[in-house]
């Protein structure tokens, strides 16, 4: 039996505390907020897509940094394994749209409960108000001094030798002893779990402790962005149509050589500073900060060729040849579009339907199928769903978790740099690392 300590009672901290506590370890979980689970309590609008019921094929598909990381992580706890384990606490799920795995009162807090019970019931100590400063560690004895090799005796061929300068060679040189506390105090312990997860939404506790606690004891660190988080554009009419919701359309965006960084088919949503919604979000999480200085193309009739929209218009404009540029747009899209969309339109808006010109209408089928967005910036972290980047997986063993630099430390949930689509996955990806961990802390 070791003696545990998990810093963070997120969704990731409390699964590793229940495997841990399960697997005969005596844990003891510190969360720095007055309540465990603040950021479960508002994922999937407050009700929690706790995981996805798709295969595993798209369970890492919809992985976007460090896929082949989590295939150890994930075979071993799967989404149904997910879907099981909370059915075994007491709490049924059920299945929406998209194979989206939800607690079927629509209750984000029942997931905290369950997962509190069951730490209760396995006896974990969950201590909270207590802020972890920082990691205790102690050297290991070097054993890396080798006695050199006689000239001829183990010579190495160059091409060996290029292949292990690429590879990163790590080792764990430092144990860790325990944690600061920042009311000045120390707790010891045998084994050390950081699961304080990333920067976004900073109000629920995700203030980026565990990056720093990383950098401090050797690993590194990918930069963090923020990702599924809303586009700012530089066209300030979005905001005037912002909470419009708009599904069925497909945007692409293009960056200054012309090359197409994203595009995708479904719903999006203009906010008072830009556009958002599931396309956008995904967007961000694809293609991250290259979105910058990029240009988005909306079309608004993806179904329809431009010769088909410039009939339809003229079809439009046939019946009613005395309706004003706004009425015509009013037949084509939501009214709160089209009276925003005449005044930019290079069409004069007095011009009725019958004054309008062939040239005029090709125009027009052409923007609707192009309309151009200036991308000026992604959204922040305090509303972004994820971070992009976070300690990077390459000091981190896939199968527990534990650090390749430092015995007896694990790193589970958003603070890796692993980030994936909505729809489930990121949870999924904190409830897996977070069983790699708990089932597999060494003894000591
Ligand atoms: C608005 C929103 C909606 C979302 N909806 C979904 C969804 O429906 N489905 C989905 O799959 N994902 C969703 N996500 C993403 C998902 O919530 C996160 O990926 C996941 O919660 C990460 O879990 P975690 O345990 O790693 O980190 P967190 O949930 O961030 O937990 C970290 C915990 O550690 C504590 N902590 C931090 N530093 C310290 C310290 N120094 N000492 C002590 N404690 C500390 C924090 O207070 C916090 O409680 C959503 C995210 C947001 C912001």
């Amino acid at each position: 039996m070791s003696n545990v300590i998990v810093i963070g009672g997120g969704a990731a901290g409390m699964m590793t505390a229940v495997m841990a506590a399960g697997a005969g370890h005596r844990v003891r979980l510190l969360e720095k907020n007055e309540k465990l689970g603040k950021k479960i309590f508002i994922t999937g609008k407050g009700r929690c897509n706790l995981t996805n019921a798709c295969d595993m094929e798209e369970l890492l598909n919809q992985v976007m940094s460090n896929r082949r990381f989590l295939f150890s992580a994930f075979h071993g706890f799967t989404n149904f394994d997910t879907i099981d384990f909370f059915e075994k606490l007491g709490m049924r799920t059920k299945i929406e749209r998209g194979s989206r795995v939800f607690p079927e009162s629509d209750h984000a807090y029942d997931v905290t409960d369950a997962l509190a019970r069951e730490m209760r019931k396995r006896k974990v100590t969950v201590s909270l108000r207590q802020e972890v400063t920082g990691l205790l560690t102690e050297a290991l004895p070097d054993t890396s001094a080798a006695p050199e090799a006689f000239p001829g005796e183990g010579a190495v061929s160059d091409k060996k030798k290029n292949k292990a300068a690429g590879k990163k060679k790590v080792k764990q040189s430092a144990r860790v002893t325990g944690v600061c506390l920042k009311n000045g105090s120390t707790l010891l312990a045998d084994a050390v779990v950081v699961a304080t997860g990333g920067l976004s939404y900073p109000s629920t506790g995700s203030t980026g402790d565990g990056y720093r606690f990383a950098k401090e004891t050797g690993h590194e660190v990918v930069p963090c962005v923020p990702s599924l988080v809303s586009v700012s554009m530089q066209e300030r009419w979005c905001g005037e149509v912002s909470g419009l919701s708009m599904k069925n359309v497909a945007v692409s965006f293009v960056d200054r050589n012309g090359t197409v960084l994203y595009d995708a088919f479904g719903e999006m949503l203009f906010t008072h500073k830009g556009v958002s919604g599931p396309i956008i979000l995904s967007a961000t999480a694809e293609a991250s900060t290259r979105l910058q200085g990029t240009t988005m193309y909306l079309d608004l009739k993806p179904a329809l060729s431009v010769e088909q929209l410039e009939q339809r218009i003229l079809r439009e404009m046939e019946a009613a040849k005395g309706k004003q540029l706004k009425g015509l747009l009013g037949t084509l899209m939501p009214a709160s579009l089209a009276g925003v969309l005449t005044s930019v339109i290079a069409i004069d808006e007095a011009k009725t339907a019958a004054q309008i010109t062939k040239e005029e209408r090709l125009a027009l089928a052409k923007y609707l199928k192009h309309i151009p967005l200036h991308v000026t910036g992604l959204g922040g972290y305090n509303e972004a769903v994820v971070t992009k980047g976070g300690v990077a997986v390459d000091d981190i063993s896939p199968a527990t978790m534990e650090s390749k630099r430092v015995a007896g430390l694990y790193f589970v949930g958003e603070v890796l740099d692993l980030d994936a689509m909505t729809g489930g996955f990121n949870l999924q990806i904190a409830w897996s690392t977070a069983a790699a961990c708990g089932k597999n802390i060494k003894e000591t």
